[in-house]
């Protein structure tokens, strides 16, 4: 699904990200899988259409783009996502601050 200009795979809901297993209004990220390089909303949905091998983003790759906010459209690097507060950096639309406990499914911690 296009989303603002960017391919999104998985159970998408809507036009923000959002997906089957994570719709509330403040969950509107995708996140760039570091082994498909395809964005997905969450890790169910690259575990039900990815690669079934993740692999999390090295560290000395952390400045890569790889968070799109559902909002504007915005592709952040890794780093400015863990230092974002939880709203996009551009258009300050709050994300969900739970995504961050999640962090390890998707960044080398
Ligand atoms: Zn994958
Ligand atoms: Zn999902
Ligand atoms: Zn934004």
């Amino acid at each position: 699904m296009l989303i603002k200009g960017h391919e999104v795979k998985g159970d998408i809901v809507d036009l923000e990200t959002r997906c089957s297993h994570y719709h509330k209004e403040i969950d509107r990220i995708a996140i760039k899988f570091y082994c498909c390089q395809t964005y997905y909303p969450c890790h169910q949905c690259h575990e039900n259409h990815g690669c079934r091998n993740p692999k999390v983003w090295p560290k000395e790759q952390f400045n890569q783009k790889a968070v799109l906010c559902g909002g504007c459209g915005y592709e952040m690097t890794i780093h400015e996502y863990l230092l974002c507060h939880s709203s996009c950096p551009n258009c300050s639309i709050p994300f969900n601050p739970g995504c961050k406990l999640h962090k390890h499914f998707y960044f080398e911690p």
